[in-house]
């Protein structure tokens, strides 16, 4: 597939490979409310299967309190639930 460095999984010492193109993501606040949806690509680890979120859009596709957001709601595949380590300075801007 993919030739020449890519992401790849340390402790297995294998390349990632894309599991699921265009997934959507949905980030859920503190609380457990849903947040955003978001664009996004899995990839997994063949190894040990980790799999990890990429390739994320520059902005959400859809934000709570925007009118289309239950459309978009419906169409999640992944959650990322409450708040995620190593973000929380900027969630709270
Ligand atoms: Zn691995």
């Amino acid at each position: 597939m993919s030739i020449g460095p890519g992401y790849a999984c340390v402790p297995c010492q294998t390349y990632l490979r894309p599991r699921k193109n265009d997934i959507y993501v949905l980030t859920e606040r503190g609380d457990g409310g849903p947040y955003q949806v978001w664009n996004a690509d899995l990839w997994e680890c063949p190894d040990c299967g980790h799999q990890v979120i990429l390739g994320y859009g520059l902005h959400a596709i859809s934000e709570h309190y925007e009118q289309n957001f239950s459309t978009w709601l419906s169409m999640g595949t992944h959650t990322i639930k409450g708040q995620l380590k190593g973000l929380s300075e900027e969630w709270e801007r």
